[in-house]
């Protein structure tokens, strides 16, 4: 390849063309300067011909090509080593972490949804949802308590007129107890004269028209909007997915930090890792659709998740930070089990948190 390249911006290279200062920084450099040493800019005041251009945009592709070779291969099948490569200092040799997680991640969610796009039956869209982390679980249970509350403000508007409360007296209430009354009287008022307009009902209730108050009112349409079509809250969920874990991933190197401190790892060096490793769920998740849309099953799904991904992040665990067969397994469970605890529990405060800006 390096002659390939070579071939391609000789005539820009040779003697004749070089300056004595840089083109785009510049830099003053020397005659014998093939490359800037400041901007690493080629030293040729060559006029661009076609066969330059296109020579110089084909080489960027190549070498773009060769690092995602790189990446793909090492972060595929050699679990640690990209991570232990990148930190010992290999950087040219891969794609940037973040950015490469970001892509792959978005690349997995285009494909998800052309395929949910192409194939829209039933069984397929129910079976995506499984494989996106149990999302679908949590919308059930969503759409239940919002039936459920639904259900209730019935039973209220043919049983007894609205329990009303005026702003002072819930401002008198404790901070969640005059949260709480303060949705069940709007969403009950809502309820009973289906007004959307926040401005209109608060005057109506003589609340003040706050931004709060209407935040508060307005939730009575998300509760509506979710309840009616509970899959394309989920499909706005999980659109929000790689973003969710961009901000997860630094509470879960907290605890990489703790357990490995004394190896001397910087921070940095944990998000690194740790970035690798939701790049490669993203990459095998992204590899076992197509079989299992294939077979029509979550076999390749499943068996990614029971033993493929555990045994990888063990691998990736002993192979980056080198510690013992016991060691590493100790902490292997003690990450999982934070792993699985910390997602629960931050993905509970991020659905929370999309209902309140859906
Ligand atoms: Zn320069």
């Amino acid at each position: 390849m390096k002659r390939k390249k070579e071939n391609l911006s000789s005539g820009r290279k040779s003697l004749q063309y070089r300056g004595t200062k840089c083109l785009n920084c510049g830099h003053p450099l020397d005659r014998s300067d093939v490359y800037c040493p400041n901007c690493s800019q080629l030293n040729s005041d060559k006029q661009l011909s076609a066969k330059d251009f296109f020579g110089e945009f084909i080489s960027s592709i190549l070498v773009y090509d060769s690092r995602l070779r790189k990446t793909l291969k090492d972060l595929l099948f050699c679990p640690g080593k990209i991570t232990r490569n990148y930190v010992e200092g290999q950087r040219l040799k891969y794609a940037n972490p973040f950015r490469f997680f970001l892509s792959v991640s978005i690349i997995y969610f285009l494909a998800t949804g052309l395929i949910n796009f192409f194939t829209p039956n039933e069984e397929i869209v129910s079976r995506n949802s499984e494989t996106k982390i149990g999302f679908n679980a949590m919308m059930d249970s969503i759409s239940a308590n919002t039936s459920r509350t639904i259900s209730y403000a019935d039973s209220i508007n043919k049983e007894k007129p609205l329990k009303y409360y005026s702003d002072k007296e819930l401002d008198a209430m404790p901070f969640t107890q005059s949260y709480k009354e303060r949705f069940s009287l709007y969403n009950d008022f809502y309820e009973k004269h289906k007004i959307k307009n926040a401005g209109i009902a608060l005057d109506s209730l003589h609340h003040r028209n706050t931004a709060v108050n209407r935040w508060v009112y307005s939730k009575n349409t998300t509760v509506e909007k979710i309840s009616e079509d509970p899959t394309e809250f989920a499909q706005y969920l999980i659109t929000k997915i790689p973003f969710f874990l961009f901000f997860f991933a630094p509470l879960f190197a907290l605890f990489f930090w703790l357990i490995y401190s004394w190896k001397e790892y910087t921070y940095m060096e944990h998000m690194i890792f740790i970035f690798h490793i939701f790049s490669f769920i993203f990459l095998a998740l992204l590899i076992a659709i197509i079989p299992d849309l294939l077979i029509g099953s979550k076999f390749f799904i499943s068996c990614f998740f029971l033993f493929i991904g555990p045994f990888y992040f063990y691998k990736a665990l002993r192979n980056f930070y080198q510690q013992s067969r016991v060691l590493t397994l100790l902490k292997f469970v003690f990450l999982s089990t934070v792993f699985v605890i910390g997602l629960t529990f931050a993905a509970t405060i991020f659905v929370v948190a999309s209902v309140a800006i859906y």
